[in-house]
């Protein structure tokens, strides 16, 4: 369920956002009390942040309502890059800044470490790599990536 709906005073129309618990809210712009229980939800949200989006969008004249509607729901559907993805553009921008793309083993960890990816991850990867060829250790502690 989402947690925040996005509803209007009865009396005025002004657009608002809540948390799904709130029993009511004054209105900002007439002063009604507004009963959320009995007033016309408009949409619901995942997050404050999309709550917001949509409250500026029931603002707007309906005839541009609906494309700004259609802009919030692309914007979230949007996924965050995945670990092979941030794993690839990695090894494409910053190793191959590195003389013979050679990087230490630890800093190379620590750095996909910091970006959210673990090492079991890593070291599933790198193997992967290294089975194809694509990265060998050419001293200990070091790689070296084929590219
Ligand atoms: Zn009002």
């Amino acid at each position: 369920m989402k947690p925040f709906l996005i509803f209007m005073c009865q009396k005025c129309g002004t657009p608002y956002y809540c948390k799904r618990t709130q029993k009511t809210k004054t209105c900002f712009k007439c002063g009604h009390r507004i009963q959320i229980r009995s007033a016309r939800i408009l949409t619901y949200a995942d997050s404050v942040v999309e709550a917001r989006y949509l409250v500026e969008a029931y603002k707007v004249p309906e005839s541009r309502r609906d494309e700004i509607i259609q802009l919030i729901a692309e914007s979230k559907s949007k996924k965050p890059a995945n670990n092979k993805t941030i794993f690839e553009n990695f090894i494409r921008e910053q190793v191959s800044r590195r003389e013979k793309n050679i990087i230490p083993e630890t800093l190379f960890y620590q750095i996909l470490n910091e970006k959210g990816i673990t090492d079991d991850w890593i070291k599933q990867e790198l193997d992967r790599l290294a089975r194809m060829g694509l990265m060998i250790r050419p001293e200990k502690g070091k790689l070296q990536f084929i590219t």
